[in-house]
């Protein structure tokens, strides 16, 4: 899932500055999961941005609403109205829902209130981890299911870089050896063998080297050349 953290309040503050009747907006997919952009977290962003103790003057007036998913433009046509005399969105989307809003809706001002981060997965309650980078050209067949692009620091393809701290990285004792971890688990797969290529140097276009990424699939209703 996209994960997410919700910014400060005095930044989310000052980016609604000057408008008097905000529409707060959740986003029902993966930063609700995460906890940082549901509705429940809408919520309690509207209770917050509604203390007089953020503002010199009237606190501007706000709403909230939810959509299931902020990244699709069909859905926040479908399901969306603003209300009348809104003057700018606050979206507890990710970068891609706030941008999508912000065209479905333009020139309605439409304002992140989070920061994305990372692609990433939950192993334990209330922790994330970052897992991948969308790299474009996935290696996960031949590192044991474990992203070193993602997850080593270095990014390295062959590992790991002699930094190694016991079994952690040599950047955080907090971080654990990614290479160590694949070299671990390909062994118990006895699959060892897998390491002893050389991987070309990368290939970083796929990866968002050579621009803006688009992915376009035909067949489905609507796509290009559908009939
Ligand atoms: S190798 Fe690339 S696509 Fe695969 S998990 Fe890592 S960053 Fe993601
Ligand atoms: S110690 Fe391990 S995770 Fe850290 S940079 Fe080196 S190979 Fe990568």
């Amino acid at each position: 899932m996209i994960v997410g953290d919700i910014k400060p309040i005095e930044e989310i503050v000052a980016s609604i500055s000057g408008y008097e009747k905000i529409l707060i907006v959740g986003c029902g997919s993966c930063v609700s999961v995460c906890l940082s952009g549901g509705d429940r977290e809408a919520q309690m962003l509207s209770q917050e941005l509604k203390r007089k103790v953020h503002y010199e003057n009237a606190p501007p007036a706000v709403a909230v609403d939810n959509i299931l998913r902020q990244c699709e433009l069909d859905l926040i046509k479908a399901y969306h109205e603003i209300p009348a005399g809104t003057d700018a969105v606050l979206s507890l989307a990710c970068g891609a829902g706030v941008q999508t809003m912000a065209e479905a809706l333009d020139p309605l001002p439409v304002l992140p209130a989070l920061n994305t981060t990372f692609l990433g997965a939950s192993f334990e309650p209330g922790i994330w981890q970052e897992m991948c980078k969308g790299c474009g050209n996935c290696l996960l067949t031949y590192t044991g299911g474990i992203c070193p692009i993602a997850r080593c620091s270095k990014s390295l393809l062959h590992g790991p870089c002699g930094g190694t701290n016991g079994r952690n990285c040599e950047v955080s004792p907090d971080i654990p050896c990614a290479w160590v971890q694949i070299i671990e688990r390909l062994s118990r797969q006895n699959k060892l063998d897998l390491l002893s290529g050389i991987h070309e140097s990368r290939d970083w276009r796929p990866g968002g080297a050579a621009g803006p990424r688009i992915r376009v699939r035909t067949g489905v209703g609507g796509s290009p050349g559908f009939s």
